[in-house]
C-alpha cells in the first residue's frame, strides 16, 4: 500500500495539469465521470493516503487502497478506473478507490492530522494520544485520523529508531518518548519521501523486512501485531516494551 510521501510524489507528478481543464474523461468507476468533463482543476491536495482533485464546487477523491497504481502520460495494459486527457497529456488510475465528496474539500478534511502537512500539529497528535491510553502503540501510529499518512514500513522504522516495542501500550510509554515518537512519524516520513525520489527507499530500512537488530546483531522477531494485525519487525534486546 503507498504511504503518505508515495501519494504526495504523485501530486507532484501531476502538477503540470494544475489549472487545465479535462478534455475527455472515461474509465469503469462508478461514479459519474462525465461530471468531470470540461471542468477545470482548480488544485491537487493529499491528505495521508487520499489523493484529492478538487474542482470548483466538488473534490475527486482517490484512495489507492493495497493495489492502486497510477501513471502519468503513459497508459498500462489494463483499463484504466479513471482517465483524465489533458490537452498537454494525460493521468491514469488502476484498481483505486474513487469518490466524489461534494462542496468545499476543507469540510472534509482536518489538514493538521497529516504528517507531511504544513499545518501539521504535534500537539494535536499527543491529545489524541493521550485518549486512548490502553491501545498498543503499533496501532495507534496507524490511525489515519492521528498520524494521517503513515504506513506499516514507517511505522516499524519509527519504534525501531525509538526503542520502543510495537506491543507497548501508549499510556505506559513514557511521555518524553510519546513526544519523540510523534516527531519522529513526520521526520521519517519527509526521509521517505527524499530516499523514495532517489529510489533508494530500501536501502535506508532499519528493521522493516529486517532479519537481524543493527544495533544488537541479535535475530528480528516478525509478527503480526496488535488489532491491525499488521507486520511488524522488533528486536527485543533493544525496542522497550511497555506494559
Ligand atoms: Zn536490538
Amino acid at each position: 500500500m503507498p504511504e503518505g510521501p508515495s501519494i504526495l510524489i504523485l501530486k507532484e507528478e501531476v502538477q503540470q495539469f494544475a489549472g487545465q481543464t479535462i478534455m475527455e474523461v472515461s474509465g469503469n468507476s462508478s461514479i459519474d465521470i462525465h461530471r468531470l468533463k470540461a471542468k477545470k482543476i482548480v488544485a491537487f491536495k493529499t491528505w495521508g493516503k487520499h489523493f484529492l482533485i478538487c474542482f470548483e464546487d466538488f473534490t475527486v477523491k482517490i484512495h489507492m487502497l493495497m493495489f492502486g497504481t497510477y501513471r502519468v502520460n503513459e497508459q498500462k495494459e489494463t483499463k484504466p478506473r479513471l482517465h483524465l486527457q489533458f490537452a498537454t497529456g494525460e493521468i491514469n488510475f488502476y484498481t483505486c478507490s474513487i469518490k466524489i465528496l461534494e462542496g468545499d474539500v476543507n469540510q472534509y478534511y482536518d489538514w493538521s492530522e497529516d504528517v507531511l502537512n504544513e499545518n501539521w500539529n504535534p500537539k494535536k497528535a499527543k491529545q489524541s494520544l493521550d485518549k486512548i491510553p490502553d491501545e498498543m502503540i503499533c496501532d495507534a501510529i496507524l490511525d489515519q485520523n492521528i498520524f494521517s499518512g503513515v504506513g506499516n514500513i514507517i511505522k516499524n522504522e519509527v519504534l525501531y529508531r525509538c526503542f520502543i516495542h510495537p506491543e507497548s501500550l501508549v499510556g505506559k510509554i513514557p511521555s518524553e518518548k510519546i513526544t519523540e515518537i510523534i516527531s519522529e512519524c513526520s521526520l521519517y516520513s519527509f526521509e521517505f519521501l527524499y530516499w523514495k525520489k532517489k529510489f533508494e527507499l530500501k536501502k535506508h530500512w532499519l528493521s522493516y523486512t529486517k532479519n537481524s537488530c543493527l544495533r544488537c546483531n541479535l535475530p528480528m522477531i516478525r509478527k503480526y501485531t496488535g488489532k491491525k494485525k499488521r507486520r511488524s519487525f522488533f528486536c527485543t534486546n533493544c525496542q522497550q516494551l511497555h506494559i
